[in-house]
């Protein structure tokens, strides 16, 4: 838990302090800016925890955010990294904006964020029908779903049932990934 009483002003944490958050985040940037260009960057934002430590959250360009601090353990690997920053940045633009974030772009479904393979990727529940399953849709920092998705694995060394090939998508947008800002967060103080 992560509550305070007397709230401070949360401070921009600078770029450097945490560098797997940094790198997640920039990460979770540029789905956020694939999908909603309008929005600013998030970032993260610091407050005084009651152990002399430091509370971070990822929150909005205008310093609100929405949810629990990052477990500080996470900062210390790069997938649980991505992972903390993933599902902190989802809950602050979902609570503020109050809109699903990232959609699928196939189902139009808020997705979360889940591991697989060892890497961390949106993943959509599906549609109704029997033949729309839950599907993995992109990796996180791939633009968030409005562009094609990933290619199916190569099949395996043999043995698994053949699997049936997925109709392709119905008009997918031909490239949808507007060029990914890279631009880095913005140094306050
Ligand atoms: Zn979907």
């Amino acid at each position: 838990m992560c509550a305070f009483f007397d709230t401070p002003e949360p401070r921009p944490v600078p770029a450097g302090a945490y560098p797997l958050w940094d790198g997640a985040l920039a990460l979770v940037n540029r789905d956020l800016a694939a999908t909603l260009p309008d929005q600013s960057p998030l970032r993260l934002l610091g407050l005084p925890a009651y152990d002399g430590g430091e509370h971070v959250y990822v929150g909005m360009a205008n310093g609100e955010w929405q949810g629990n601090c990052l477990d500080p353990e996470s900062a210390g690997d790069p997938l649980d990294a991505l992972a903390a920053v993933a599902d902190a940045a989802q809950e602050t633009v979902v609570e503020l904006l109050w809109r699903a974030w990232p959609l699928c772009g196939e189902h139009h479904l808020g997705m979360h964020a889940r591991e697989d393979g060892g890497r961390l990727s949106w993943w959509c529940a599906g549609g109704t029908a029997p033949r729309e399953p839950a599907h993995l849709r992109a990796a996180v920092g791939g633009g968030g779903g409005r562009g094609r998705a990933p290619p199916p694995p190569p099949p395996g060394g043999g043995g698994g049932r053949p699997r049936l090939p997925r109709p392709p998508p119905p008009q997918g947008p031909a490239s949808g990934l507007t060029g990914a800002s890279s631009r880095p967060l913005a140094r306050d103080g």
